[in-house]
């Protein structure tokens, strides 16, 4: 196959590594789950019942992926920067309509990941019923591990914490997730034909919060491995 000819040369697959290869993972794209653990539906005003609701979901461009340990410009137009810890779903195979019992084919393995997110935006936005995109689509806002290779196993419990500088802020447990790793997959791709390389941000518990220039965020989820990022000046 001869590659096309670009009017200029196109941005770079964004990607990242992974534990014990040498190979890096392509990223397709980014899904995240909104409101996936009860304590944080209540922080943010808005409670979840699951016997009438279903979960939904928002993107984040593959654009926006920065790996963990960079810093990161505080970023343009917001005064509530806020960190969100969330274990990452690594998709390795594609799937489409997957039955929750099959769920686990699909799966390559996770990673640790910070949802970056313009609190003021994305609540201004939900008020006013617009798009959440100035709020969570934040160029160098979708923070990620080194993929860890986990084939075919569905994680359903394990301990996440979140500090910034030093200090506790998020600590909860996977097993407390309202939709887990089956029904995410399975109600998703009724949506989506998931692809290899497809990251799906599962959720963040309670204790989200803000960040200033010259924050240190560490994040870490038993059973998978860790996160930092470093929030710098503004542009
Ligand atoms: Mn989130």
């Amino acid at each position: 196959m001869t590659n096309p000819d670009y009017l200029w040369t196109p941005s770079p697959v964004a990607s990242l590594p992974v534990r014990g290869q040498t190979e890096r993972l392509p990223i397709h794209r980014i899904f995240c789950v909104g409101r996936n653990y009860h304590a944080h539906a209540i922080e943010m005003g808005r409670p979840v019942d699951k016997s009438v609701e279903r979960a939904f979901y928002f993107t984040k461009s593959p654009q926006t992926l920065v790996s963990s340990g960079a810093t990161v410009p505080y970023p343009p137009e917001t005064k509530d920067y806020h960190y969100e810890m969330e274990l990452v779903l690594v998709v390795g195979k594609p799937g489409f309509r997957v039955p929750a019992e099959r769920a686990h084919e699909v799966i390559y393995g996770y990673a640790c990941g910070l949802d970056m997110t313009r609190r003021d935006l994305q609540l201004v936005a939900r008020e006013k019923g617009r798009p959440w995109d100035l709020g969570k689509d934040i160029e160098q806002g979708s923070v990620c591990s080194e993929v860890v290779p986990m084939e075919g196993v569905v994680i359903e419990r394990g301990e996440l914490v979140l500090e910034v500088n030093g200090q506790t802020r998020q600590q909860s447990d996977l097993s407390k997730l309202i939709w887990n790793i089956r029904e995410i997959i399975a109600d998703l791709s009724l949506f989506y034909h998931l692809q290899p390389g497809d990251l799906i941000y599962t959720g963040t518990p309670e204790g989200v919060g803000a960040v200033l220039p010259g924050d240190r965020i560490d994040g870490r989820i038993e059973g998978v491995g860790d996160i930092v990022l470093h929030v710098g000046a503004p542009e």
